[in-house]
């Protein structure tokens, strides 16, 4: 059985991409427990690119991958990755001081400014006016299509060389040597480098290498979609959401996409929408908006997993020999999956930071496994 260089578990968003990288520095195999590949938190997300979102560290990384979006690599696919969406933020009675915040934190190279109530309205007309009293707008918030680049780094694996294997859940991880057996889905592997892209799951197959865990927590969010009110354009509609508050609306395929925002600890699983959720998101739109829920929408969840930092995690096992941790994405994981997979592929074929990252201040310890206790 002759060992690859790196064995990815996970192939979600993370997995996927880091495997793309990996391939054009060694052997790569890809594993995934599901049939399909997207089928946990990367099918599930609300596939917006937002620059001015999370902490500082995830904006540098962010701001890293953005021409990625827009110049993805020769060959890598036909299909646009991103397109204009826009995020309206509403301030309600009080709120306006906080809004001005919001204003005033906004990177200069994708800005946040101040919107009159009016041109709120016209951008998002199912808004109820009396319910807000300042408006900002982001012009540089972007949809993307998360199926067209996780099936782009699927493609790009294979045209690398690599393999992917689905419906093989890894079960056991033994040192061998200076590499590792893998068993997954009943087959040994043998691999230099295990590369740990297993999601919600990471600190359990952390376990089962026997390290010790980054104290990763998913979070279950609920999402659905509902009917928009008739003869509104859906399409044009921007993102719209409160300050500070969690949650939000957008288009989805000609209909309206709602969150709670929710963010409810639970145990990694195929996590499914509570009904006092769907529940509370109906009763936030019927309040917020000119939406009515007549029928029973169609609900689901996703999980956002984070670390006590609310940083991603990417870097080696401090003790564990050739055990490359990549978790802790939170809400962020399909955005800066093209950043994170270049610094994994660079860190794991023991390289250091990329300049050009290192030179946007991303430094290898912000990321290091252990640092949240
Ligand atoms: C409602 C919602 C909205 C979101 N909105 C956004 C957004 O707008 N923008 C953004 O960038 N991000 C967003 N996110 C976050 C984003 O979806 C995640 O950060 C990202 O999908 C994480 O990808 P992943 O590959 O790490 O995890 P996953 O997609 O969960 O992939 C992990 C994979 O590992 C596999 N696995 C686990 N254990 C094993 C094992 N033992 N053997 C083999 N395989 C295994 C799983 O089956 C799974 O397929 C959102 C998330 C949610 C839930």
């Amino acid at each position: 059985m002759d060992a690859v260089d790196f064995l990815v578990i996970g192939a979600g968003i993370s997995g996927a991409s880091a495997a793309y990288e990996l391939a054009a520095v060694g052997s790569v195999c890809l594993i995934e427990a599901e049939a399909q590949p997207g089928y946990h938190s990367t099918g599930r997300s609300a596939a917006l690119y937002t620059a001015n979102f999370g902490s500082p560290l995830v904006r540098k990384i962010n701001a890293a991958g953005y021409g990625f979006f827009f110049t993805p690599p020769d060959g890598f696919t036909d299909l646009p990755l991103v397109s204009p969406r826009g995020a309206l933020t509403l301030a309600k009675p009080g709120q306006e001081a906080a809004l001005a915040a919001l204003v005033a934190q906004s990177s200069p190279d994708h800005p946040i400014v101040p919107l009159s109530r009016d041109a709120a309205l016209a951008k998002a007309p199912l808004m109820r006016p009396e319910r807000f009293t300042a408006a900002a707008y982001e012009v540089g918030v972007l949809d993307m299509d998360v199926d067209a680049l996780h099936q782009a780094y699927l493609r790009g694996v294979k045209r690398r060389g690599g393999a992917l294997q689905c419906s093989a859940p890894v079960t056991a991880l033994r040192r061998d040597g200076d590499g590792w057996i893998v068993m997954a889905g009943g087959v040994a592997v043998r691999a230099r480098v295990v590369i740990n892209a297993a999601g919600a799951w990471g600190d359990a197959v952390g376990a089962l290498a026997g390290a010790a865990p980054q104290g990763l927590v998913p979070k279950r969010r609920t999402a659905m979609t509902v009917d928009a009110p008739p003869g509104l354009a859906v399409e044009s509609l921007p993102l719209v959401e409160y300050v500070g508050e969690g949650p939000y609306l957008k288009p989805e395929a000609g209909a309206l996409m709602a969150s709670l925002g929710d963010e409810t600890p639970v145990a990694p699983q195929d996590v499914q929408p509570e009904e006092l959720d769907i529940a509370l998101t109906a009763e936030w739109l019927e309040t917020h908006t000119q939406v009515s829920v007549k029928r029973a929408p169609r609900a689901w969840a996703g999980l956002r997993s984070f670390v006590s930092d609310g940083d991603p995690v990417a870097g080696f096992d401090p003790t564990v020999p050739g055990f490359f941790w990549l978790i802790g994405q939170g809400g962020y994981g399909i955005m800066m999956a093209p950043t994170l997979a270049r610094i994994t592929a660079a860190l794991a074929a023991g390289q250091p930071m990329p300049a050009d990252l290192a030179a946007r201040g991303i430094t290898v310890a912000a990321l290091r496994p252990g640092r949240s206790g």
